[in-house]
């Protein structure tokens, strides 16, 4: 299928490339999902069936146009089905289908297409078989789960009693099923993916996150802007947390070679424009980066730090494999640990603070020296939120990098917006960026490949 009217009319004014680009977007099946409880609009429970059949959908290459969420109210569900159903081609329905006064998914279902609600024998007697089988006489109520809009079809459910149901609903296949995400996911996999799977004609979405560390949201966003138009295919979006930037592609296409062959020309023009920025993909850390890098140039590692508490050490150490290239990770709080495990001078802790550029100097260049490593990082700083002066804020840190021709010191203002937490998190991240641009220099003045 080919674009909208209107985004053609904007496609005229693009380079030939993109407009070229716009025009493959496929539309393909859209849906819409319906989350349907009182504990849902409350609050108390997080919907995370929504999020389980977003990721489900996408496999199959099925777009989610809305999540909606409603209250246990036949009004409001009646009027989101009417909405969803004259809009998506599917509708996911998920709660309400319990036998309790409240699970009125049914009513709204059957009265948005204009049907009665209308018995149905078979599932009365398999219901009453469900209880009878478990030694319970079943409560009358539950009979009202074998009602279906007349014209719609039952779905079996093999992990609890409450059948779905498929229903034509305005221009819309329309799924209802259970809120408990243990049934629903059993009844989503075994009889509506298959559907869907047969009718989305092989479409899919592929995604990738890439993760970017040294900028702010708006500095990356800046060199990668036109790819994020939101008409594009791929669809390029970015996320921040705790200073790294997620860069989330969604790629579409007829089919998975398709769709996999725009997110990678997508995810390489990303690297070319944010080249080092880039540190991983997916569920990659900082840590992993820099792990892949000391493996990959078979060097090791020590850590000495005072204000980031041994995060350093841990993120490292996280990485399966880490004996390959982690030594030793020491915490020098005190001035005195600093120099018994350090060797740090007094005198030079005296004359400097310990919050200063010499003596994250030392702690690096002692750090590496007694630990025989091939690098040392060094962390030495005010974490709040006391402590802190005018001359030497909360949040100023000093971090050090120790190689073969001595350390290197940079200096860092984290302060105003962060919290203790997110100062020590943030200065063991530095500290771990610091050295992957290390080795990915070593590895470029090296002739080495490229990433
Ligand atoms: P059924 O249709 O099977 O009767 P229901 O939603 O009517 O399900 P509830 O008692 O409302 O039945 O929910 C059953 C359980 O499923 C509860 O623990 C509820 O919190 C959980 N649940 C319902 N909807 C969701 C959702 N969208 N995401 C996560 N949990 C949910
Ligand atoms: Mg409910």
């Amino acid at each position: 299928m080919v674009l909208p009217r209107a985004a053609d009319v904007v496609n005229r004014r693009l380079p030939r490339f993109q407009a070229d680009r716009s025009r493959s977007i496929v539309k393909g099946m859209e849906a819409i999902l319906l989350s349907i409880g009182n504990e849902l609009t409350c609050g108390q429970t997080v919907d995370t069936n929504a999020a389980w059949l977003s990721r489900r959908l996408a496999e199959a290459g099925v777009r989610v146009l809305l999540q909606v969420t409603a209250p246990d109210d036949l009004e409001p569900i009646r009027a989101e089905l009417d909405r969803a159903c004259a809009r998506a081609d599917v509708v996911l329905i998920t709660g309400g289908l319990g036998p309790t006064e409240d699970d009125l998914t049914r009513q709204a279902l059957a009265a948005a297409m204009g049907r009665p609600l209308v018995l149905s024998p078979f599932h009365a007697e398999q219901i009453r078989r469900f209880f009878s089988t478990r030694n319970l006489s079943m409560p009358e109520a539950n009979v009202v789960q074998a009602m279906f809009p007349e014209g719609s079809t039952p779905i079996d459910n093999t992990a609890g009693t409450a059948p779905g149901i498929r229903a034509t609903c305005g221009r819309a296949t329309v799924f209802a099923m259970p809120g408990v995400p243990r049934e629903m996911k059993v009844m989503f996999d075994r009889d509506v993916m298959p559907w869907i799977r047969a009718r989305a004609g092989g479409a899919a979405i592929l995604s990738r996150t890439l993760n970017c560390f040294g900028e702010g949201e708006s500095a990356i966003g800046e060199r990668i802007g036109d790819l994020m138009r939101r008409d594009r295919n791929p669809l390029v979006g970015t996320t921040a947390s705790r200073g790294v930037i997620g860069i989330r592609v969604h790629a579409r296409g007829e089919s998975p070679a398709e769709a996999a062959g725009r997110l990678e020309r997508t995810c390489a023009e990303i690297r070319a424009r944010l080249g080092d920025l880039v540190f991983g993909e997916d569920q990659a850390t900082l840590a992993h980066a820099v792990a892949a890098l000391l493996i990959e140039q078979r060097l090791t590692v020590a850590t000495a730090e005072s204000c980031t508490g041994g995060l350093i050490a841990k993120s490292l150490t996280d990485v399966p494999g880490s004996s390959a290239y982690f030594i030793e990770g020491l915490i020098c709080y005190a001035n005195a640990a600093k120099t018994r495990l350090l060797g740090l001078a007094p005198e030079l802790l005296a004359a400097h603070g310990a919050v200063s550029p010499q003596v994250a100097e030392a702690m690096a260049a002692g750090c590496r020296q007694r630990g025989g490593t091939d690098l040392a990082v060094s962390t030495t700083g005010i974490a709040g939120p006391t402590g802190g002066t005018e001359t030497r804020p909360v949040g100023l840190v000093y971090i050090g990098l120790a190689d073969g021709a001595g350390a290197v010191v940079t200096e860092h203002r984290l302060g105003s917006f962060l919290d203790r937490e997110e100062i020590r998190d943030r200065a063991a991240k530095i500290a771990l960026n610091r050295l992957r641009l290390w080795l990915l220099a070593r590895r470029a003045d090296r002739g080495g490949g490229s990433r």
